[in-house]
């Protein structure tokens, strides 16, 4: 368990939850990795308190490292068969591990997570899901990780509600992995920084080279889900980028275009990635291809689409603007000036005529604002045409896009000769 500032009683929480949970026969030991903490409760007093319980082991790093080297530091330091990374902000429930530990028992190539209910940042109360309430982890384009339904594929796969579900991704906070097969997957990628990508990496990883990545609904463990990071990050650096750039290098074959499509390729410099190669090489790991085939079909490719990148208008130079985060959904879409830089204003036409980024899809009901919604899959009021004369029609409502000189987004009558109605919009190639 590393932490960077993590509050007292959430850190003690966090720790007993695991010992009053846990059959001492399972728990070798808890090892805590303070990265470099400054809050004045995470030095001795810490110390004092966990010399007491007489099975916790705290390692220190000397500077701010992140939560993949700390990780890593405690990976090294453990001595157990398997090893359970979890958060620093946790609770553990009644009867977590064994379902865990009998998985990798089994067959130790299965890497597990539990189901993650959510503890109220505000009040901490437990938060328990209802059991039909698990979803499967997956990714985006922007290489974010998210959360998906359980495929129907995978629901037929399933004997019963107690079996664990295949993943494509995990969030990467809490899982358990057979130590010695962590060693021979290469760890962590060291050269990560500070927060991001390295749960993405082992899960491509885990199931590139021949093992298996599950969610075992029997095992239950809370975590507290912040609105915002409540730690200071490395400043002038996009960290997650940065590693997020190594994790497609290394991983993505040809796919990792699709990512940095998204900043107009802009790379910055993402260091020496030449030994996660040569790991790549040695475990002689299956395509990225292979995995979005078999693992993860339900992704959209943005190699499926007709079009791509920005909509640009040919009156003024504005262009489509708006964000894909389900948070943002059912709110209208912007039009901005185009900036070149991709980001919110990279947007794909798919084959059946969605304007789309990721898992959200342009949305018009004939009336009011065009707005982002999850896309749907059943064309209906996410159905667009972009037409040779450059406009874009909607197709139930028959009207098409206008950009109006107040910088909004407005549908309207048809119109080739209004200017305002003609898009630009680069065409895959
Ligand atoms: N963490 C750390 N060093 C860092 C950033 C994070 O030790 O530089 C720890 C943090 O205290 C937590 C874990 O890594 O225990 C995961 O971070 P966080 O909870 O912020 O990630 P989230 O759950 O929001 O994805
Ligand atoms: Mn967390």
């Amino acid at each position: 368990m590393c932490f960077h500032n993590e509050a007292w009683s959430v850190l003690l929480r966090s720790v007993h939850s695991v010992i009053d949970r846990s059959d001492p026969k399972l728990l070798k030991e808890i090892i805590l990795v303070d990265d470099f903490s400054d809050m004045s409760h995470l030095g001795e007093q810490l110390q004092n308190y966990m010399d007491k319980l007489n099975i916790v082991q705290i390692i220190r790093m000397k500077k701010r490292e992140g939560l993949i080297r700390s990780r890593l530091a405690g990976a090294k330091a453990a001595s157990g068969d398997v090893l359970t990374f979890l958060d620093s902000h946790i609770e553990c429930t009644e009867g977590w591990l064994e379902p865990l530990l009998d998985e990798i028992h089994q067959n130790s190539t299965v890497v597990v997570t539990p189901v993650i209910d959510g503890i109220q940042d505000t009040t901490l109360e437990y938060q328990g899901k209802n059991e039909n309430d698990v979803y499967v982890g997956g990714f985006d384009w922007n290489l974010q990780f998210n959360w998906h339904e359980i495929p129907e594929r995978e629901r037929k796969r399933r004997l019963d509600k107690v079996s664990p579900i295949y993943s494509p991704t995990m969030a990467g906070g809490l899982f358990s992995i057979c130590r010695k097969y962590f060693i021979e997957l290469g760890t962590y990628d060291a050269g990560m920084e500070i927060w991001g990508g390295e749960n993405l990496e082992l899960s491509f990883k885990v199931w590139m080279c021949g093992g298996t990545l599950e969610i075992i609904p029997c095992s239950r463990v809370g975590h507290i889900f912040r609105r915002r990071s409540p730690y200071i990050w490395k400043e002038g650096e996009n960290v997650v980028e940065k590693n997020s750039m190594r994790l497609a290098e290394v991983w993505m074959d040809e796919y990792k275009n699709f990512y940095y499509e998204r900043f107009n390729r802009q790379l910055g410099n993402y260091g020496d990635i030449s030994l996660r190669i040569k790991l790549r090489e040695r475990l002689k790991c299956k395509s990225f291809d292979w995995y979005l085939t078999n693992i993860f079909p339900e992704l959209f490719i943005p190699g499926q689409a007709t079009h791509t990148g920005e909509v640009r208008n040919k009156a003024n130079n504005y262009c489509i603007d708006g964000l894909s985060n389900y948070l943002y959904y059912d709110q209208p879409i912007g039009f901005l000036p185009c900036h070149g830089l991709g980001e919110n204003q990279y947007w794909l036409m798919s084959k059946k005529g969605e304007i789309r980024r990721d898992e959200a899809c342009l949305d018009y009901d004939g009336s009011g604002k065009v707005k982002t919604y999850l896309c749907h899959n059943l064309e209906g009021n996410q159905k667009w045409v972009y037409k040779e004369s450059g406009l874009i029609e909607h197709s139930v409502s028959q009207s098409c896009m206008e950009g109006s000189d107040a910088g909004e987004l407005v549908m309207n009558i048809c119109d080739v000769n209004n200017i305002r109605q003609l898009w630009l919009w680069p065409q895959r190639k």
